[in-house]
């Protein structure tokens, strides 16, 4: 195995290799993504494809609102259809919702890159 590189990245799951893809964009050639089991072996194979813009913390926020542009182009760009539908958003539980639109109150609701909780 290789023992340097200009770059490394530990953890092969959808932000080590969404940095590798956007640094190689930028035109860094020298990357090392080291995985210790198969890449997207973690969360990021279990995950159940659903993208929304509300979560808990503000960061989180921020990085879905950053990432829908590129989930919205990213057959054209990546080459391959990710199956993106548009159809809304469901918490089928009234406490999971509740808690939500509390949490988004209580730490989003101040910043003002998105709207007031409602
Ligand atoms: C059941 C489930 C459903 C989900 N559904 C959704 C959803 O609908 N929508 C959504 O937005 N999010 C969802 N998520 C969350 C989403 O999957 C995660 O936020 C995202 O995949 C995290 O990506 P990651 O790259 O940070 O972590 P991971 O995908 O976990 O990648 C981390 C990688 O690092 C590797 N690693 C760790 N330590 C080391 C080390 N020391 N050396 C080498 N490699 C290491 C691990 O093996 C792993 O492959 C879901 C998660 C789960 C579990």
């Amino acid at each position: 195995m290789r023992r340097n590189a200009d770059v490394v990245i530990v953890g092969g799951g959808i932000i080590g290799a969404s940095i590798a893809y956007h640094l190689t964009k930028k035109g860094v050639r020298d990357i090392l993504v080291l995985e210790r089991d198969r890449l997207g072996s973690g969360s990021t194979g279990k995950n159940a494809g659903g993208i929304r813009l509300q979560f808990s913390s503000e960061i989180n926020v921020k990085l879905s609102q950053r990432s829908l542009p590129h989930i919205e182009r990213f057959a054209d760009e990546i080459g391959t259809d990710p199956h993106f539908h548009q159809v809304g958003y469901l918490f089928p539980s009234p406490r999971i919702a509740m808690s939500t639109r509390s949490n988004a109150r209580s730490r989003c609701g101040r910043a003002s890159a998105f709207p007031r909780a409602r």
